[in-house]
């Protein structure tokens, strides 16, 4: 992409309201912009981080034998009567509205019910289970405080996921199938080290539910972990009995602040007792379905990032999720220079390499700023005097390694 083309520009001012420094930061490089508190579009280079975060979650879940869908935003209210969920009381995030001949419907914070509701229609039998989809959908939530930026939104994109299993040890065995599909979804953007599978409360039929903590200081939750034995406890379950439970004391846990990226449910069959589906078994008599719900805060995920390799220029994203893995900057001025530097583009970015070329008449000083500030992982510098030499200019992000490749061996180096 030229960024000559592109719509957005860096901004040297954020919305006052604007207290958090992934959305700050996420603003100003123009990846998103603020709609109101809690409420942020993403504009192209946004859109790039959001699609590759998306797409490995996708590799992850297809590999466990999910299949993707999507459902509904718009849902019925009878659906969340029958488990009790409509209730303001009961859950306080709830967006609603009504249809034109007043019909109460409720906006999609969840959707355990009405995809419940739907699998009536397609699971009947024994053999129709195990079942797992999932979707990336546009949650919306109408919470009380929104002052995290991009990780608490009042519409944001997650990943959710449901398992239809027809005993205990068949959804144990896809429970557990999709901590270790979690844990390698947070390795390959990065956070392996510092998120934790984390007991919290939650689930209907357990004790616990699982969350997948991440360590920052922009986070709202308080755990306490245990890097050896791999333990790790929300706050609110902290108590003696759990501590004996897995066998740790306080004085072996480290207390420490996180965000919430991924938490998955066991619902035993209590939902789909209530909503009303069973399947029937060998012997034609009819069994209850075993639920599991299993979600990832995909847009919370990316202001994670944000907050976690952010350094004091900029943005600093892992390759894995980065808009585009080069930012080409050109600072020629000449005919002859431009040609060599459109050359290099067309070549890297018809080798399938992604690419973010600033060939806009700029400053030197302005180009560089700013692509400190939108952190590709790969910088290449083309100029008149790189070129004098038949080179270019390579600074790692990262590392802040430099070095000087010459034109012909640019290829070479950036694979
Ligand atoms: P929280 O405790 O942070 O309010 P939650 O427990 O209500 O979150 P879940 O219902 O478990 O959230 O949703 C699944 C995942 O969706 C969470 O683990 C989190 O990563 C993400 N998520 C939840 N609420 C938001 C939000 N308002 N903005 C962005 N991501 C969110
Ligand atoms: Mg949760």
């Amino acid at each position: 992409m030229r960024q000559s083309h592109l719509f957005t520009k860096t901004k040297k001012e954020v919305p006052k309201d604007e207290a958090s420094k992934n959305a700050q930061l996420l603003i100003k490089a123009g990846f998103i912009y603020k709609e109101m508190a809690g409420v942020y579009a993403y504009l192209p280079l946004g859109l790039r981080v959001l699609e590759k975060i998306k797409q490995i979650v996708r590799e992850e879940m297809d590999a466990i034998g999910g299949q993707e869908f999507i459902m509904t935003s718009i849902q019925r209210k009878e659906l969340w009567e029958k488990t009790d969920r409509w209730n303001d009381e009961n859950v306080d995030v709830w967006f609603k509205s009504s249809l034109k001949n007043g019909t109460e419907v409720g906006f999609g914070w969840s959707h355990e019910e009405p995809i419940t509701e739907l699998m009536k229609q397609y699971l009947t039998s024994y053999r129709d289970l195990p079942t797992y989809v999932y979707q990336f959908q546009t949650k919306l939530r109408n919470e009380l405080r929104a002052k995290s930026g991009i990780m608490r939104g009042r519409e944001f994109i997650m990943k959710d996921m449901y398992s239809y299993s027809l005993d205990e040890a068949q959804h144990q065995t896809f429970y557990d199938a999709t901590i270790e599909a979690y844990l390698k979804v947070f390795a390959r953007v990065g956070l392996a080290d510092d998120t934790f599978v984390t007991f919290a409360s939650g689930g209907a039929f357990t004790q616990f539910s699982h969350e997948f903590q991440t360590i920052t200081d922009a986070g709202e939750d308080v755990i306490y972990i245990n890097r050896e034995k791999h333990i790790a406890i929300n706050e609110e379950v902290m108590n003696d009995t759990v501590l004996k439970e897995l066998g740790v004391t306080r004085e072996e846990l480290e207390q420490v602040k996180t965000a919430e990226v991924g938490n998955i449910f066991n619902f035993g069959t209590v939902k789909c007792e209530q909503l009303g589906l069973s399947v029937v078994d060998a012997d034609g008599k009819s069994i209850p379905v075993f639920l599991g719900s299993y979600g990832i805060g995909i847009t919370r995920l990316m202001g994670v990032l944000v907050e976690h390799f952010s350094d004091e220029n900029g943005l600093v994203w892992p390759e894995a999720v980065a808009p585009f893995q080069i930012h080409l900057v050109s600072l020629c001025k000449d005919a002859i220079d431009i040609k060599k530097a459109d050359a290099l583009y067309t070549q890297l970015h018809e080798s399938g390499i992604d690419v973010l070329y600033d060939d806009r008449d700029a400053r030197p000083g302005e180009k560089f700023a700013d692509s400190d500030l939108m952190g590709m992982p790969v910088r290449v510098v083309i100029s008149p005097r790189t070129l004098e030499k038949g080179e270019v200019e390579i600074k790692y992000r990262t590392s802040g390694d430099e070095k000087h490749v010459a034109l012909t061996a640019v290829m070479t180096e950036i694979q």
